[in-house]
């Protein structure tokens, strides 16, 4: 795919991402840009991005996409492995540094995992 053509809308997703460490909805990040250009045209970037190791994806609760910056993906290296926490007050996600030991599959070959953990983040446990 190579490296992502740095049109105005790409910029304004990227800078979304860029300016705060907190993973989006995909409804989240359609909300943030209307008026400067249209779902299809979001859903490419994000699409686009994915694949150049900018941002990652993973499914949260309600089986909404969220998307989120990666931290050392390149292209071909995507360490996607680290699982996600959900808070199911305030909805808000988090990346969560941790490495999840998968489990060898006899006669399987696992690719990506989608790991997320639900319950109340710090903010609404104080
Ligand atoms: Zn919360
Ligand atoms: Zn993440």
């Amino acid at each position: 795919m190579g490296i992502v053509r740095k049109t105005k809308a790409v910029n304004t997703v990227l800078n979304i991402f860029e300016h705060n460490n907190e993973a989006k909805s995909v409804v989240n990040l359609i909300e943030l840009v209307k008026g400067e250009m249209n779902k299809t045209t979001v859903y490419r970037i994000l699409d686009r991005l994915e694949q150049d190791g900018t941002i990652h994806c993973f499914n949260g609760k309600d089986g909404l996409k969220w998307y989120a910056k990666c931290n050392g993906c390149s292209e071909n290296h995507h360490y996607d492995l680290h699982p996600h926490f959900q808070c199911t007050n305030c909805d808000k996600v988090e990346c969560l540094s941790l490495e999840v030991k998968i489990p060898s599959l006899k006669n399987h070959k696992v690719d990506t995992t989608d790991i997320l953990l639900m319950g109340q983040c710090s903010d609404c446990l104080t």
